[in-house]
């Protein structure tokens, strides 16, 4: 079994959920090719080759790939697709606007959001919110599949893999242009691979609560920021930050849920944390059923103490 793991990267490095998809990857064949698609992606290239169980990585460079867009993206990809049996990508923003383009140009069913491989055909996902697991048994003649990232651990550093080149197609796509981007808040941790996670929710009231109650703790622990999609909609925090069901799934070593009710969609997105802390005022409130210490209390006293008690930022 050939697979091809589609990464995602800042052509400077990888993303950390690429190498959690690779550990996932694995679990289907022995076989594991790297493609690392952008423009100016050497160090990307490198930083791949030198994870554990990369066979071979295939640096493409090219200016219409400097975004990455699903729509060069995916033609490259059904360019290289017939080497492989199985073509996998991170279940994140990246592969999840790529992965269905290349599935519907290859008329095949996609398996997503995959947080277990039982073999090389059959897979766990979760629906309804999390509450079931789903066993999927594909037998299409090439397995599309994303890798939910947080189900796995990243791939440890191995020996050096060889990089190869390769073209892009000469008719690739150009139906959609990049205009700009806005990364905020690099100084914090990315909320989908960071170790400690403080959340809030509705209770917070304001965009300027929510910074000026939730910051210094997580400046103080080199903590992400995430939000439920209460606080999101209600614009105290961009929708980047949200965690559930329609937002990111995070599973760091520390969630803490401040003000956040504990609904099934916003549960679904962080209920793996390994400690899972709960501010809430309502000692009724479903959050306290899946949490391992629960305060009952207001964040707006709570926090300030809990601010105080951690001392100066931990410099993270
Ligand atoms: C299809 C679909 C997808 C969804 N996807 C998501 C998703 O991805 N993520 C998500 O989060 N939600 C999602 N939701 C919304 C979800 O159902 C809830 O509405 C949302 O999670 C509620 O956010 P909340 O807990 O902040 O607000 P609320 O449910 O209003 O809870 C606020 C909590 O704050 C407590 N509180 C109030 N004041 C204080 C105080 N001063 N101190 C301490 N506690 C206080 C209250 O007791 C309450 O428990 C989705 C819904 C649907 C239908």
């Amino acid at each position: 079994m050939t697979t091809l793991l589609i990464a995602e990267h800042d052509q400077g490095g990888l993303k950390e959920a690429t190498a959690r998809t690779l550990t996932a990857a694995t679990a289907i064949g022995s076989d594991v090719v790297v493609l690392i698609a952008g423009d100016g992606c050497g160090a990307a290239a490198e930083a791949a080759a030198k994870l554990s169980g990369v066979s071979r990585v295939l640096q493409v460079d090219n200016p219409a790939l400097a975004h990455q867009l699903p729509e060069p993206m995916a033609d490259l990809v059904l360019s290289l697709a017939g080497s492989y049996d199985a073509l996998v990508a991170p279940a994140t923003t990246f592969g999840k606007n790529l992965m269905p383009r290349v599935a519907a140009l290859l008329d095949v069913a996609q398996v997503s959001d995959v947080t277990a491989v039982v073999d090389p055909n059959t897979f766990e996902r979760p629906i309804y919110a999390g509450n079931a697991i789903e066993t999927v048994r594909c037998d299409e003649p090439k397995r599309i599949v994303t890798m939910r990232p947080s189900a796995y651990k990243p791939a440890p550093a191995g020996d050096a893999a060889p990089i190869d080149t390769a073209d892009v197609p000469a008719d690739m796509a150009g139906r959609s242009a990049f205009i700009s981007a806005e990364i905020p808040d690099l100084d914090r941790p990315d909320l989908g691979s960071a170790r400690i996670v403080i959340s809030g929710g509705r209770a917070f009231n304001s965009a300027d609560a929510f910074r000026q109650y939730l910051e210094p703790i997580a400046d103080k622990l080199g903590a992400a920021i995430g939000a439920s999609r209460a606080a999101v909609d209600a614009g105290y925090a961009p929708n980047d930050l949200q965690v559930g069901q329609t937002g990111k799934v995070v599973a760091p070593d520390l969630y803490i849920a401040c003000g956040i009710s504990g609904a099934i969609q916003h549960l679904a997105g962080m209920k793996e944390s390994r400690i899972i802390v709960a501010i809430n005022k309502d000692p009724e409130a479903p959050i306290f059923q899946i949490a391992d210490y629960g305060l009952v209390g207001d964040v707006f006293e709570i926090l300030p103490e809990l601010g105080q008690a951690l001392g100066p930022p931990d410099g993270n």
